[in-house]
């Protein structure tokens, strides 16, 4: 863009960048979305977590006249938003259920006086006649719809009072509308362009790569150890997700990193309001505590520098898949996304859908999410070339996903099929019995267990025919026929039987194509590491040697005006501002407010203390950096644990519980 094509909303939108938020440029689409919106025009926001989509409203906001609207679902986290902007110098405030009545009225007078240039509201309050009076007393800039998908009734996260948000355009049909969210499959994307009336907006589609993050699928044997050697030879210190299925689940996990030296605290919709608020309140204001929750936990969190998602339970849906993981590396350094899988995740699944309630449809949809799912887990090609095509967009092998990085293997297992199948057959034919995966493996490999004797399964033509392969083996050909339709579970302890599908194998009329079984990995795979130090001493990977002491001077100093202001950390400033502060050690407050992500507000606040740290610690840069740790043992003297946890479904929490 040059200076002679700038339109007045470029010119006014590129210094608020400059001058609120301390950003140089627009990253990717921005620019054309502010535009756009700054001239009132309508938007649909298509746009990965970590993307910018917050700018996209913020800035028009700023730009025009009258109030932005933020229409929100997680009330929890309207403080926090607030705060953050409040910390930029931005005049922005909330109006929920959680402030008492006279807050309320001062917020609405700020309102009402033009003094506000944000006002967030929950989208059950926007309904109410006394909101929309007070909105049409005062001046109103633009509406912004975030996280839009949660007007998708089929999608994982409806939210009933988003469908009311139609009448917004009715209403107020001068005022510009932009609906934004991170969820974009083609369905998704329509069903919301339809129920918002958006049809006739801009439509801006972001690319969904998220570069920066490493997609890993581990064999599952003994998750909880594999998860506790990722963190320690790759995340020690960092902030952190871990996914489990169920309650239980999160509550024994949690125990087992605390218990091993990590800051890990549970989160899931079963516990009590206050302890969960804590939790969620540590994870977001300290730096490198591990929460370990149900998919309860994540939406709307934008804590930038969660390291690594970790999933100890397959996700049911890529669509959930890639929101949870999404979550890591918002601020675009490298994170981790790991994902341990295994034949019980598959069997589980499958009963699960094979017991649940509703039409036939609705089975066959869900059936449908977790093929997708399970053919990400399968395939020996780049996860992320099978994510981003689910999402419509097509691209080449990335360099940075565990099959990229250490190509996965396959083989022919027509043969090894057969002989598992024709098993199957025999036991339904021949003695009318159904068995699950172990007595299975047990048969082919000729093991004569009580339970093979009491049988007399080894009586049984296929006994033994299967002796070349090993258990782990065996586990991942029942697990990949699983997750390719040629073989099913049935009933509460998940025999196995045929489908219709298992006869073209059979009849050799199907070769079976199948990935080598890798030995189970936590964390082996990312190649690079920065020098680390122990818990809360990470640092990034690209820093120079000297910078190191520094930017630990400066990370200690925001710690204490973090503290002291009530704030997290990343408000005051995020890690990628720190480094640069340490690498060019600025020593005029102009220099420093040339540093990416200072603004002029937090110039002000901020310059005496930033300074004051550098000149006591830049003359001492020449130390050397402490010494990188060297990998702890293996832990060959812990008992083993539980292979894979049991699985309740009873208390497996929905995303919306959490909702108020
Ligand atoms: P999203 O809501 O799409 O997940 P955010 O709006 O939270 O993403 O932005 C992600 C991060 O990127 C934030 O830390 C934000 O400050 C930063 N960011 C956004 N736009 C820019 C930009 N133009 N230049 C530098 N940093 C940016
Ligand atoms: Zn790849």
């Amino acid at each position: 863009m040059t200076l002679t094509d700038a339109t007045p909303e470029t010119s006014a939108a590129l210094e608020v960048l400059h001058r609120v938020f301390g950003y140089d440029s627009f990253r990717g689409e921005q620019q054309q979305i502010i535009e756009h919106v700054a001239g009132g025009g309508d938007a649909l926001v298509l746009m990965p977590t970590g993307g910018g989509k917050s700018l996209c409203y913020q800035i028009p906001a700023l730009v025009r006249r009258g109030t932005g609207v933020v229409v929100s679902p997680l009330i929890a986290l309207m403080q926090d938003q607030v705060d953050a902007l409040t910390a930029l110098g931005v005049r922005a405030g909330f109006l929920n259920s959680t402030q008492g009545i006279d807050e309320r009225r001062t917020v609405e007078q700020l309102f009402l006086a033009g003094e506000l240039d944000l006002l967030y509201l929950a989208p059950e309050r926007l309904r109410t006649e006394g909101t929309q009076r007070l909105l049409d007393q005062g001046e109103v800039s633009l509406f912004a719809i975030d996280e839009a998908h949660c007007v998708a009734q089929w999608g994982h996260d409806f939210r009933p009072d988003y469908l009311a948000l139609s009448m917004l355009h009715e209403r107020w049909p001068d005022v510009p509308r932009i609906a934004l969210t991170a969820t974009a499959t083609p369905a998704t994307h329509a069903e919301i362009a339809g129920r918002l009336g958006l049809e006739d907006a801009r439509h801006f589609v972001a690319s969904f790569d998220r570069p920066n993050i490493q997609y890993r699928i581990a064999g599952k044997n003994n998750p909880l150890k594999q998860l506790l050697d990722l963190i320690r030879t790759e995340h020690e210190g960092d902030a952190g997700v871990v996914y489990c299925l169920s309650r239980s689940s999160v509550e024994k996990t949690a125990a087992f990193l605390v218990e091993h030296g990590i800051d890990a605290v549970a989160y899931h919709a079963g516990m009590d309001a206050a302890t969960r608020a804590a939790n969620q309140s540590r994870f977001l204001r300290e730096e490198g505590v591990v929460v370990v929750a149900t998919i309860a936990f994540g939406m709307g969190i934008d804590k930038p520098d969660v390291r690594f998602v970790a999933h100890l339970d397959l996700p049911k849906s890529l669509e959930g898949y890639y929101q949870e993981t999404g979550r890591a590396g918002r601020d675009g350094e490298p994170a981790t996304a790991w994902l341990a899988y295994g034949l019980q995740d598959v069997v589980q699944q499958r009963k699960m859908i094979e017991g649940s309630e509703g039409s036939d449809a609705h089975r066959r949809s869900l059936t449908a999410h977790l093929d997708a799912m399970l053919a990400l887990c399968e395939t020996v090609d780049c996860r992320r070339v099978r994510l981003l095509a689910y999402f419509g967009q097509e691209s080449g092998p990335c360099g940075n996903c565990d099959t990229c990085l250490t190509p996965a293997e396959s083989w022919d297992g027509t043969v090894a099929a057969q002989k598992l199948l024709s098993t199957v057959w025999r036991l339904a034919r021949e003695r009318r019995q159904k068995f699950g995966a172990g007595q299975i493996i047990d048969i082919l490999q000729g093991k004569k267990t009580a339970k093979v004797i009491q049988f007399d399964h080894d009586q049984l033509s296929v006994f033994g025919v299967g002796a070349d392969l090993g258990t782990a083996e065996w586990r991942g050909v029942v697990r990949q026929l699983l997750a390719l339709g040629l073989l099913a579970v049935e009933g509460e302890y998940g025999t196995l039987v045929l489908t219709e599908a298992s006869g073209e194998v059979l009849g050799g009329r199907r070769t079976v194509l199948l990935r080598k079984e890798k030995a189970p990995t936590g964390g082996q795979t990312r190649k690079e590491s920065g020098s680390r130090g122990g818990k809360g001493a990470r640092v990034p990977v690209d820093l120079p040697a000297a910078a190191v002491p520094v930017f630990e001077a400066l990370r200690a100093w925001r710690a204490a005006t973090a503290r002291e202001q009530g704030v997290p950390a990343y408000v005051v400033f995020h890690d990628a501002t720190l480094r640069e502060i340490a690498t060019r050690l600025p020593t005029t407050t102009a220099e420093l407010g040339t540093v990416g992500g200072v603004g002029e507000a937090k110039l002000a606040k901020y310059a005496e203390g930033i300074l004051a740290t550098l000149s006591t610690t830049a003359p001492a840069a020449a130390e050397p950096s402490p010494p990188a740790p060297t990998a702890r043992p293996p832990h060959a003297d812990e008992p083993p644990l539980d292979e894979e946890p049991p699985f309740d479904p009873e208390e497996n929490d929905p995303p919306w519980d959490d909702w108020e």
